[in-house]
């Protein structure tokens, strides 16, 4: 940028060497990232404006969210609303303002969700590390009406508890919702579900299994997981706190075989250079995994690292596979639910990979 005059926070007008006008975009003094475009058009970036962007949204969200009160409205630049989310669970709205701008329009976006959508209480979750590199503060607030400490809502038929004031991201992993439907479609006899956070795909395929195994490392999600399981009813799954890298391994070395193998591991790739210690972590799972499976068995794969390809992705899964001495199938290559859209033109927001495959 040749030159700014914009105050931090502000929408600003861009303009080329020649003075010709660009756009508007939010404007940072702090991030790297100094503008974010809003709209090519010369138009004011108001209260007009914003309510327009949420009703799409909105709009949009009604004909791809099927069967779930859960799921996310508002996606940031994939919704033309850069650095700002919003996600609806239930009554309840949780919002993230990401930016300088989209924390200075706080007030009016929290009127217009409060007028378009009718929340029982909006929480705001502005607790991601991201909001330092822009200077603003980490905090947790109700800034509408109020937010229980626990709130139940269903996905895919299945009832979850949420904890909104302190789960993961906004309270669960929805960019997962309609890949736990999918799996579940391949779900018989005994599944080992790796990685289970509060039980999102565990419980989606139980009622097509004998038996589900599920694993997660934190004591936290294993309990949370149970409680889920409890309120559905649902007595065939079996959550328990362990390293999945470890009972991959054991099962390996026992011959023990699932009918279903799940991985939904954590980001191994964090940045650019942790991608081959991250290349080394999926290839154990995957490997491990598709050595566990029986004939006709399924594995279900994920990576949400942004930084993995899904080319990249496929190469090592088919690297297990070789390795394994398995012959496999790809079945479905899905990605995140469609209410977390991809840019066109930004290859990065395609983040979320799920394979699923089948073992011959
Ligand atoms: N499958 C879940 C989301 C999983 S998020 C869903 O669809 O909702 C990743 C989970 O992996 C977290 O719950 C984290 O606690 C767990 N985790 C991280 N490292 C682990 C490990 N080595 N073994 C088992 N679980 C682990």
């Amino acid at each position: 940028m040749r030159s700014v005059e914009a105050a931090p926070g502000s929408v600003a007008s861009l303009f080329d060497e020649r003075g010709r006008f660009l756009g508007r975009a939010f404007y940072s003094d702090r991030s790297q990232i100094s503008v974010r475009m809003v709209t090519n058009e010369d138009v004011p970036v108001d209260r007009a404006f914003l309510r327009k962007r949420l009703l799409s949204a909105a709009e949009f969200r009604k004909r791809v969210v099927k069967d779930s009160e859960v799921f996310r409205l508002i996606y940031g630049e994939a919704d033309g609303i850069p650095s700002l989310i919003v996600d609806r669970y239930g009554d309840y709205l949780v919002m993230q303002n990401l930016c300088q701008s989209v924390e200075r329009l706080k007030p009016v976006l929290v009127e217009l969700l409060v007028e378009l959508f009718e929340p029982v209480g909006i929480l705001e979750r502005n607790d991601p590390k991201v909001r330092l590199l822009e200077g603003l503060e980490q905090r947790v607030s109700v800034l509408h009406g109020s937010v229980p400490e626990e709130v139940v809502a269903s996905e895919g038929g299945i009832q979850f508890i949420y904890d909104l004031h302190r789960g993961q991201k906004t309270g669960a992993f929805l960019d997962q919702r309609e890949n736990h439907a999918a799996a579940a479609e391949y779900a018989s006899g005994e599944i080992l579900d790796c990685f289970s956070y509060h039980g999102g795909f565990a419980l989606s395929a139980a009622a097509r299994a004998t038996r589900v195994e599920a694993v997660d490392l934190s004591a936290a999600a294993v309990t949370a997981a149970r409680r889920n399981q409890r309120l559905n009813g649902i007595e065939n799954v079996t959550f328990r706190e362990a390293n999945s890298f470890n009972v991959l391994k054991q099962y390996d070395e026992e011959d023990r075989r699932f009918d279903a193998v799940i991985l939904d591991p954590p980001a191994f790739a964090k940045n650019r250079d942790s991608i081959p210690a991250a290349q080394r972590g999926y290839k154990e799972i995957n490997l491990r995994a598709l050595k566990i499976l029986r004939p006709g068995g399924y594995l279900v794969t994920c990576s949400c690292s942004h930084h993995l390809s899904e080319a990249l992705f496929l190469q090592i899964v088919a690297e297990a596979a070789i390795d394994a001495r398995r012959n496999v199938v790809v079945v479905e290559r899905r990605t995140q639910s469609r209410d977390h859209p991809i840019l066109l033109t930004v290859p990065e927001t395609h983040y979320l990979k799920c394979l699923i495959l089948r073992v011959l």
